[in-house]
């Protein structure tokens, strides 16, 4: 299997990205930010737990995370393979992954991560704002305080995965042609 981490601070480019890798490399997309959008949506007890925290631009409690991620997981059973896109964010997380991908005999193959400047981002951001819908992209102060708790909480899963060996940076700037193919150099090398 090929299990692929796609991270990057928010507004790097992960989802769009990895909605043209999947296909590419035919893997099962999973967006934790997705899954608790469509359950906010659908007025689900999970999407209602979740909103509060995505409003102001803070995690979602682990537990809540873990469980929803590995059921996931679970209901795409004979996958080739995973991309998981904002997820882990926590190292809490990252270990949870390790353990769910251990009982299936397989792991992470790597963590690959869109490297894009701040002041970039929030710019992506508002723009991205005017068309998504995204409450949480609306606003430029819960946006700063999303690329915040990314430094303050997520950034240490760099180092949790440079320690394995199973760290690679990619520029996250420039047209969506170039990233697609600055990712497709990483993986055919992962899965040569
Ligand atoms: P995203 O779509 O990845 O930008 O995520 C949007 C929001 O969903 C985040 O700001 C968090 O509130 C929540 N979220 C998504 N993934 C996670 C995660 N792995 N852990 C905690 N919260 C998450």
């Amino acid at each position: 299997m090929t299990n692929l981490v796609l991270f990057g601070p928010p507004g790097a480019g992960k989802g769009t990205q990895a909605d043209i890798l999947k296909e590419k490399y035919q893997l099962i997309h999973i967006s934790t930010g997705d899954v608790f959008r469509n359950n906010i949506k659908n007025k689900t007890e999970l999407g209602l737990n979740a909103k509060s925290y995505m409003d102001k631009g803070q995690l979602v409690p682990d537990e809540v995370t873990i469980k929803m991620l590995n059921a996931e997981v679970d209901k795409n059973e004979g996958a080739k393979g995973f991309i998981f896109d904002g997820f882990p964010r926590t190292a809490a997380q990252a270990d949870a992954l390790a353990e769910l991908l251990k009982l299936k005999n397989t792991e992470v193959t790597a963590m690959i991560a869109l490297e894009v400047d701040d002041e970039i981002l929030v710019d992506r951001l508002l723009e991205r704002g005017k068309t998504s819908g995204r409450k949480d992209d609306a606003d430029e102060s819960v946006i700063r305080n999303r690329i915040k708790v990314y430094y303050n909480e997520t950034a240490v899963l760099k180092e949790y995965y440079k320690k394995q060996d199973k760290y690679y940076g990619v520029d996250g700037v420039g047209s969506i042609e170039e990233i697609t193919q600055r990712l497709s150099a990483v993986i055919d090398k992962l899965q040569a």
